[in-house]
């Protein structure tokens, strides 16, 4: 199948933007352009009478930010202080910004261990379903103020492939400060090779995403982006990576243009969210 075939006619959507493409590099202050640019995409999807959730990151930069924090504490309590401040307020960002298109959002905060049992994973699901019958656009995180390390999802790329199973959406499209995947690491060597469509993910593939987000705000990198890629692909959802810079890419990637890494869905008939949710 083309992958304008493919593409075309997705209703349920998980975008997951990351702290980095959400953050102005030399500053760490938020990019309101590209936050306004985001909405303004995502309201028009869902004028289109898509089905839209935003996974955001953005908590601990816009926490650390707020309260004067140069570099990343290690002290866990002031990481979670901080992203308890910076997650009210991006949130404050994002009401104020949709509601310039008329777009009532809704925050979802998420725990591994919530996500591990049964009826808080079934309520998460009938609040996705409710949300989308009310029309309005659900704002994903990690809930970091209780996740501690041995319990946290990580990075929202996992989040965001988690989200996306228990919704079952049709597709899951990351934001990435790159183009997509590609065959080396293309900072460390220009001439790597862009693979534009994955059709199965292998060891060797997984071994190539390297941790290399190259940058100071983002946790997920490639070798995340490979294991959400798994995950969604093994629930039979299509995901793609492509730059953030452009949220435009958004459109790009639902007219099926040439943009990005497409990871075909696959669904394995033995996929078990728990399993996932343990082992990675
Ligand atoms: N949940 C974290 C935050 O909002 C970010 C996790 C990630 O960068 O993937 O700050």
């Amino acid at each position: 199948m083309d992958r304008k075939t493919r593409l075309s006619g997705k209703n349920r959507i998980v975008v997951k933007i990351g702290s980095s493409s959400l953050t102005h590099k030399y500053t760490g202050y938020l990019n309101l352009n590209k936050v306004e640019k985001l909405a303004r995409v995502l309201c028009d999807l869902r004028n289109q009478g898509m089905e839209v959730v935003l996974v955001s990151s953005g908590a601990g930069a816009v926490g650390r930010k707020t309260m004067g924090y140069m570099e990343r504490p290690d002290d866990l309590p002031v990481k979670q202080a901080l992203a308890a401040v910076g997650q009210a307020k991006l949130m404050m960002t994002y009401q104020k910004i949709f509601s310039e298109y008329n777009q009532v959002v809704a925050q979802i905060l998420m725990t591994k261990t919530t996500m591990l049992n049964d009826n808080s994973r079934r309520n998460a699901r009938n609040t996705f379903d409710e949300l989308f019958k009310m029309g309005v656009i659900p704002i994903v995180n990690e809930n970091d103020t209780v996740a501690t390390h041995e319990i946290e999802f990580g990075d929202n790329d996992r989040l965001s492939a988690i989200v996306a199973a228990v919704i079952h959406a049709d597709l899951l499209i990351l934001l990435s400060d790159i183009d997509g995947l590609y065959e080396d690491d293309p900072k460390r060597d220009p001439e790597a090779e862009f693979i534009r469509e994955v059709e199965e993910i292998t060891d060797d593939l997984q071994e190539m995403g390297k941790e290399t987000t190259g940058s100071t705000v983002g946790t997920g990198g490639m070798s995340a982006k490979i294991v959400a890629a798994r995950m969604a692909t093994d629930a039979g959802i299509d995901m793609v990576i492509t730059n953030g810079e452009d949220v435009e890419n958004i459109y790009r990637v639902l007219d099926g243009e040439q943009v990005g890494t497409l990871f075909l869905a696959h669904k394995n008939k033995d996929f078990d969210l728990i399993e996932y949710l343990t082992a990675y």
